[in-house]
């Protein structure tokens, strides 16, 4: 791959800045004063700021086939009636498509990591190779709770291990994911805690969602959601707790004392109205490591983590009756991943991997006023132009090779699954 380099771009601050990619993927140089070397490849990025990409901290991915289907019920009917019936019936090119889908809505609203949980999860990592973005994914282990089924579970989930490191290059990296403490036994838990931690793999877990999971959480073994994972070994620095709604202050402090992540998902809790926001005010007090995610597509029901980012910061506004409460630049480090190590947001600077976006400044919503506030308040993922992974462009001017044969095999696996209704 020949260097790439980006020259005439700005800051968020507005101070001039070029930047260089190596060979390597990484970033080589940055600086107000570069120049295109003779024979390197070259974005001129005049009248765009040059921005760290976007984090999604959870997602279930190819759920884009799902867009638009069964929306408008309560969480568990969602679940049970509508979803698990047709996920059990998907295949390999289902969920190759599905997460391709994704993959171009996402490199579209400069996001260029996510946190994938999913079925069929060597697909999905294929499917994240293909599209040149990076992902952590992993497949669901769910027993039932039921102890008499977590060896199979177990088996099924050291598999999908296995086809998801088969499928996996340098971008796609493995990870365990336990669906919930509703649907996931204590030996099925243990034992992830136990093969995440010899692998040295991540975790992810659906966490204190609803106020029933709590509620049954304390009835069946006597403490609270995240006190259960801490007892079955699950809570450490490399695990990501999706949602949070619920969590207590006695939880929060538990949480940052094992270094685990959680990550708020504003816009799919609103939709399925679990019963409050995400308590981030007393989780920064206690100093949890925080992400943003869009959960996926079929509870969102958009991969815009923009547009989630202004919900998340008026939510908590909000909730906390202070318009001071959360800033516009305090929202946009915790959707670059800065707010916790183990989302990886390495920032823009010599040595990191060199993956970017550039954001036009002349649109309506950009042209005027302060950058941050404006990518927050005003935007969304459309003032994208141009999204870099590993110093390779996967879109420019807006334009993703390959996007509209991946939108039309998708839209044929979701009408092959009978989810697309007939709108003749
Ligand atoms: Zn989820």
């Amino acid at each position: 791959m020949s260097a790439l380099a980006v020259t005439g771009a700005r800051t968020l601050a507005g101070e001039p800045v070029g930047l260089r990619c190596g060979a390597d993927g990484t970033i080589a140089a940055l600086g107000p004063d570069l120049v295109a070397a003779p024979g390197e490849e070259t974005l001129n990025a005049a009248g765009a700021i040059l921005v760290p990409p976007l984090v999604n901290g959870h997602t279930h991915a190819a759920m884009t086939l799902f867009r638009g289907y069964a929306d408008d019920l309560p969480l568990m009917k969602w679940l049970q009636d509508n979803i698990w019936p047709v996920e059990k019936r998907m295949s390999d090119e289902d969920v190759y498509w599905g997460t391709r889908l994704a993959c171009v809505e996402m490199i579209g609203n400069g996001i260029t990591s996510f946190w994938d949980m999913y079925w069929h999860p060597g697909a999905g990592a294929r499917a994240v190779e293909d599209a040149g973005v990076r992902a952590v994914t992993a497949a669901p282990l769910i027993d039932d709770a039921d102890p008499a089924k977590s060896e199979r579970a177990c088996a099924d989930a050291e598999r999908a291990l296995e086809r998801i490191t088969e499928a996996a290059g340098t971008r796609a990296r493995p990870g365990l994911w336990a669906h919930a403490i509703y649907s996931v036994s204590e030996r099925s838990l243990r034992w992830v805690a136990e093969r995440a931690a010899a692998l040295d793999a991540p975790i992810q877990i659906h966490l204190s969602e609803t106020a029933e999971e709590v509620a049954a959480c304390i009835d069946e073994h006597g403490v609270r959601p995240a006190q259960w994972l801490d007892h079955c070994g699950m809570l450490g620095p490399k695990t990501v707790l999706a949602h949070g709604v619920h969590l207590d202050e006695s939880e929060l402090a538990l949480i940052s004392e094992r270094g685990a992540t959680v990550v708020t998902n504003p816009v799919a809790n609103l939709k399925l109205a679990v019963g409050g926001p995400f308590p981030y005010l007393a989780a920064r007090k206690h100093g949890v490591r925080i992400g943003i995610g869009t959960d996926g597509p079929g509870s969102n029901n958009s991969l815009d983590l923009l547009a989630d980012l202004k919900v998340f910061a008026l939510v908590q506004k909000n909730a906390a009756g202070d318009p001071a409460a959360v800033t516009a630049g305090e929202a946009l480090e915790i959707a670059t991943g800065r707010r916790s190590p183990l989302l990886a947001g390495a920032g823009l600077e010599p040595g990191a991997p060199a993956d970017f976006a550039l954001v036009r400044t002349d649109t309506p919503e950009l042209s005027l006023g302060e950058l941050s506030a404006g990518l927050v308040y005003a935007a969304s993922g459309s003032v994208v132009d141009t999204t870099v992974v590993a110093g390779r462009v996967l879109m420019r001017g807006r334009v993703i090779d390959g996007a509209d044969e991946v939108r039309q095999h998708a839209v044929e696996c979701a009408t092959r699954l009978g989810l697309v209704p007939d709108r003749a």
